[in-house]
């Protein structure tokens, strides 16, 4: 099998060692999550509604806009940065996760590599202070398979006119700006492909209908509606014609956030679990002192170990600008399945009452079902991953 791309690094350090500024971001997020997202989480979920105020305070605390540089009002962080925030707010509430994720991994990412300068200045001090971003790729015939996408951009004049419509866009109840991928020429394949910057109240574009999910709730996944929507020709993302390109790297990045989201979610499930198998007394004591509980949370913190390693390892490859596209499809794949069997074990040790929304668990094992389908199904995790250790 190929090894990972190699770097020469002078003082190797574990992979869990963080620089100082980093254990403070760290820390003040998880202070943040734990006083500000923790007591909304369930109501959020409940009601199917992500809180204004706390998005407000997101913006506030400098987490819309991550990696944006200082010259456009941003934190000037890096991607890892970004991702220990996904990670924590994750581990709280997972809807709070996807929020930052998509606006820092996609919508930043995307404007910061392909904007130009003035696109850069229009949007990018909005981004960092106010405006929430959405990635507008899925349409309801095209999912795994992106670029049979069937939303078309006519040049008329100065503008571009699209039309077609949207599915599953996260973030589309809240975002003010979308970056939004359609056609030239459907005859072209992914050529015919190009990326747009759409502001809601551009003439002809319309939010849809919210779904009601299985989980991660309140985060707003809409339908978006683009009847002879008239977009300048300035907002068009990079080059004519290249929009499957930022499509795909975007995507590669983001992979490594919903990485860090499941990292989260399964954290923040094992904790819980942990908790209940110290109190939960049968048979005259914890259930945490028999043995079969104890391995099953040993079992569990190992998988949960490996999955912020595998995540923490991409995100670092990204930061030191080497190729991560196999580390970031296989921490997506693997955290995913982490995630998944992590919160239904969370939900078996509770017994009876991890199966009743009266107690956490079953939040996190609804909110860990996402990991294996948005931003590449686990079946495409493994495609790219099988081309690029097999050469298929
Ligand atoms: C909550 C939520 C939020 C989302 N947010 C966004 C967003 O912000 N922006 C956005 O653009 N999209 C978003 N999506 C869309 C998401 O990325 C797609 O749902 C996903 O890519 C899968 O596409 P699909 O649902 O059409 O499934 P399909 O592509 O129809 O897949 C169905 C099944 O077939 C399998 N399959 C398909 N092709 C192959 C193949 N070649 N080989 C093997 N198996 C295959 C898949 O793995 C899957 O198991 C979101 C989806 C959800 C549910």
């Amino acid at each position: 099998m190929p090894e990972a791309t190699l770097q020469i690094a002078p003082n190797a350090a574990p992979l869990t060692s963080f620089s100082e500024d980093e254990i403070l971001f760290r820390d003040n997020i998880r202070q943040f999550a734990e006083e500000k997202i923790r007591p909304l989480a369930k109501e959020m979920d409940e009601q199917g509604v992500f809180n204004k105020d706390l998005l407000h305070e997101f913006f506030q605390l400098g987490l819309m806009g991550i990696e944006i540089p200082e010259q456009y009002g941003g934190g000037a962080g890096k991607f890892f940065e970004a991702i220990l925030a996904v990670e924590e707010f994750s581990r709280v509430d997972a809807s709070s996760g996807v929020v930052v994720d998509v606006q820092n991994t996609l919508v930043n990412n995307a404007l910061l590599r392909w904007g130009n300068e003035e696109q850069k200045k229009r949007y990018l001090p909005r981004m960092a202070t106010e405006l929430c971003g959405a990635y507008a790729l899925s349409e309801a015939g095209s999912g795994s398979d992106a670029f049979a996408l069937q939303t078309r951009a006519e040049l008329k004049g100065s503008d571009y006119v699209l039309n077609g419509r949207k599915l599953w866009i996260t973030n589309g109840k809240e975002a003010g700006l979308f970056i939004l991928f359609a056609t030239m020429d459907s005859a072209a394949g992914y050529k015919g492909i190009t990326a747009f910057l759409i502001e809601k109240d551009f003439a002809g574009f319309t939010v849809g209908k919210k779904e009601d999910k299985l989980g991660i709730r309140a985060s707003s996944t809409c339908e978006l509606i683009l009847e002879d929507c008239h977009v300048p020709k300035s907002n068009v993302l990079g080059e004519v014609g290249k929009g499957y390109k930022i499509a795909i790297e975007t995507l590669n990045e983001g992979r490594i956030g919903i990485g860090a989201q499941m990292a989260g979610v399964a954290r923040g499930a094992w904790e819980y679990a942990n908790k209940y198998a110290q109190e939960r007394k049968q048979f005259g004591k914890a259930i945490g002192e028999f043995q079969g509980i104890q391995f099953q949370l040993a079992q569990m913190a190992t998988e949960i170990e490996a999955s912020r390693l595998m995540v923490y390892n991409a995100a670092r490859m990204k930061d030191a600008g080497v190729n991560f596209v196999k580390e970031a499809a296989m921490a997506k794949l693997f955290c995913s399945q982490v995630a998944e069997r992590v919160t239904s074990l969370a939900i078996e040790i509770y017994g009876g009452y991890g199966f009743t929304k009266d107690y956490p668990v079953e939040k996190y094992w609804r909110d860990a079902k996402i990991g294996k389908i948005y931003e590449g199904t686990s079946n495409m995790q493994l495609q790219t991953i099988a081309k690029l250790v097999m050469g298929k």
